[in-house]
């Protein structure tokens, strides 16, 4: 892996080397990503699909060809069921609306688990609120994983699930969740399942049409690419019923006062100028990563998440949450030490030049659960070496003395 594709890395804070540990939050940019984005505004930049000019239809092929980067990436069937977003949390959002507008009414049930993030809790509140539903919660256990004979319980018990709305690796706990079981189990009831892809997608290959779920949602910049942009991928089955969750331009077919028809898929769902430098940056990051090789850059996580694992667990007082020893998980591991709150123990290390983030990280219920107001949470990307997780738990040991 090579650091100095990442010119951020190589600065310091407060004169010290930064070594950064909040990749579950955002990622840092390769250079490639940010060229092409500079490239674009400086040489190609004008406003896709209805230009008959040269460079508008240069930015449109960019545009269209991100589309076709982001499908063969997960490996949608067409590039059709690629909707473009401002990020998972939007990409939730449209499914709420138009997906609860299409197939839910009075008295359903949306059912999602406890370490969902607060963007796959709210938007189905909201949406429970309009149109009357319930949210019903799968469970998890002492050890951070999902609760399967309850889950499987649950969706016996009711028939009136609609959707099931799960994240594929919990950002808090690192838990990797058995995505495909949970999906088929749903299917045999014949419910749909949407996964929240934010914290996989960075980390290991993901293909839509093998896991057989109906949506996926990601955030670009989780994966090395700009923010401001993701992705809704969603069975064109359900997408073709599903209304426009915006109206402007670009969804539209025709406008009169009296009626409008809306655009075919994907468009009916990407009102207004998209953010076609943003797709086109994230394309270029999904390029950076697949030539690298998603299994080298779980190979690599996976080595060390275990290392800083074994070398955290040799800290007095450490509690780790998650990552039993017979679920391997993925590269995020949340922690605190007894009798020092999370909150001074992330700005003492932030000191030492080593961002970590504290908190609840935007899932509160399943920090209630653990019975805890908050972690610290390291989170490790391709970039990361052996060398920063020692100044990890330098830092640690080095904060607990002042303790
Ligand atoms: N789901 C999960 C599991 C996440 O980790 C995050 C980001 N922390 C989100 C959803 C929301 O992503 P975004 O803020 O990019 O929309």
């Amino acid at each position: 892996m090579n650091r100095d594709d990442f010119p951020i890395l190589s600065r310091t804070v407060y004169d010290r080397p930064l070594v950064y540990l909040d990749n579950a939050a955002t990622t840092q940019k390769p250079r490639c990503v940010v060229e092409a984005m500079m490239e674009e505004y400086y040489n190609v930049n004008a406003n896709v699909h209805r230009g008959v000019h040269f460079l508008s239809q240069k930015a449109t092929d960019l545009h269209e060809q991100a589309r076709e980067t982001v499908r063969d990436f997960i490996n949608a069937r067409t590039s059709s069921e690629i909707i473009f977003t401002r990020g998972t949390t939007e990409s939730i959002n449209l499914l709420a609306y138009s997906f609860g507008e299409a197939f839910m009414q009075e008295g359903d049930e949306v059912l999602i688990s406890e370490m969902e993030h607060h963007s796959n809790i709210v938007p189905w509140q909201i949406l429970s609120e309009r149109k009357g539903l319930k949210i019903k919660v799968i469970p998890i256990t002492d050890d951070g994983q999902i609760d399967i004979s309850t889950y499987r319980s649950i969706l016996e018990q009711s028939t009136k699930i609609r959707l099931v709305c799960v994240t594929h690796v919990s950002n808090v706990l690192g838990t990797v969740n058995p995505i495909k079981e949970i999906i088929s189990m749903a299917h045999e009831q014949g419910i749909p399942v949407l996964v929240d892809g934010a914290q996989s997608t960075p980390h290991f290959k993901v293909d839509v049409q093998e896991l057989d779920c109906d949506f996926f949602a990601f955030s670009g910049h989780k994966i090395y690419g700009p923010t401001g942009v993701g992705v809704l991928y969603g069975k064109e089955k359900y997408l073709e019923q599903m209304p426009p969750y915006q109206g402007g331009g670009e969804m539209i077919q025709k406008v009169s006062f009296e009626k409008t028809t809306f655009n075919q898929l994907p468009y009916k769902f990407e009102a207004g100028t998209p953010d076609y430098v943003g797709t086109h940056a994230l394309a270029t990051a999904i390029n950076y990563v697949c030539n690298i090789g998603m299994d080298q850059i779980l190979k690599h996580e996976q080595e060390l998440t275990a290392y800083a694992l074994q070398q955290l667990r040799t800290i007095d007082n450490m509690q780790i949450y998650g990552h039993p020893e017979n679920h391997p998980g993925d590269a995020v591991i949340s922690f605190n030490i007894k009798g020092i709150h999370h909150l001074d123990l992330g700005t003492l290390l932030d000191r030492l030049g080593i961002a970590v983030r504290t908190g609840h990280h935007c899932a509160e219920p399943l920090i209630h659960r653990l019975g805890i107001e908050g972690t610290v949470r390291a989170s490790f990307a391709l970039y990361n070496t052996k060398e920063e997780v020692d100044a990890l738990v330098q830092g640690i040991q080095r904060v607990v003395k002042m303790f």
